[in-house]
């Protein structure tokens, strides 16, 4: 690996992870309108490579303070709980493809928004363990936002918007991804007494949003037993990976 700065590190997995997202556009591209289990099995893989990220971020991350991790895990399920009333997007149907409200497209990239600064906490707080977990950690979810961007485009293309224009909502959804792994990486290091509690904090949010988001969405969309078992796949192969790199 490059020999850069820790930030420049942070910096270019997470933005690696946020461009990403853009690659989400071309199934629709390429096969024209998906199938509901399609979109189904993308919010599974999604969903079961985000547990596999979370799982591995609270075993590598929490070897000592875990009272302070339970703590930080408490908060990271009350600030997405807030952040989603406060937006008003709490109970929001990801699901509504033919749903023409003008505010549903916004309301749904702004939920893709939110949902993606957390997971640029996760690289953020990855990346303070150790570097080469920190990029596989990021190489992880930006394979998980393929699929999320998938979904995304199906929800824009449905209503009119054009498939570059989609890509560009897709990594301009993520971008704060980029900015919160590298305020995370960088705070935390002048106070390294705080990562127990970010590292609670990542994985709480990223678990509320996978239960309250993702996995709901995609038992609409497909066979229960086929959705258990794409996302038990894909957390299996996060933490594989993960036992299998040193
Ligand atoms: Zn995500």
């Amino acid at each position: 690996m490059l020999d850069l700065d820790p930030i420049l590190t942070v910096l270019a997995w997470a933005s690696l992870a946020a461009f990403a997202a853009g690659l989400g556009v071309l199934p629709r591209a390429v096969l024209g309108r998906l199938p509901r289990a399609v979109l189904g099995w993308g919010n599974a893989l999604a969903a079961g490579l985000m547990l596999g990220v979370a799982f591995v971020l609270l075993t590598e991350g929490l070897p000592t303070g875990i009272g302070y991790g339970a703590l930080g895990g408490a908060l990271g399920v009350g600030v997405v709980l807030f952040t989603h009333a406060l937006t008003g997007t709490a109970e929001l149907d990801l699901n509504a493809l033919d749903d023409l409200d003008p505010a549903y497209g916004y309301q749904v990239v702004l939920v893709n928004t939110l949902h993606a600064a957390w997971e640029g906490v996760a690289i953020g707080a990855a990346m303070l363990v150790s570097v080469p977990f920190g990029v596989s950690m990021a190489v992880a979810l930006a394979i998980h936002n393929v699929p999320e961007a998938m979904v995304l485009t199906e929800i824009l293309a449905g209503r009119g918007v054009r498939l570059t224009h989609a890509a560009a909502l897709a990594v301009g959804a993520n971008l704060n991804q980029v900015m919160m792994a590298v305020v995370t990486f960088a705070v935390v290091s002048a106070a390294p007494a705080a990562l127990p509690w970010v590292v609670g904090l990542a994985v709480g949010a990223l678990l509320q949003l996978l239960l309250s988001e993702l996995l709901p969405e995609s038992y609409h969309q497909a066979g229960h037993t086929s959705i258990a078992l794409v996302a038990l796949l894909a957390m299996g192969m996060v933490v594989a990976f993960h036992g299998a790199t040193p």
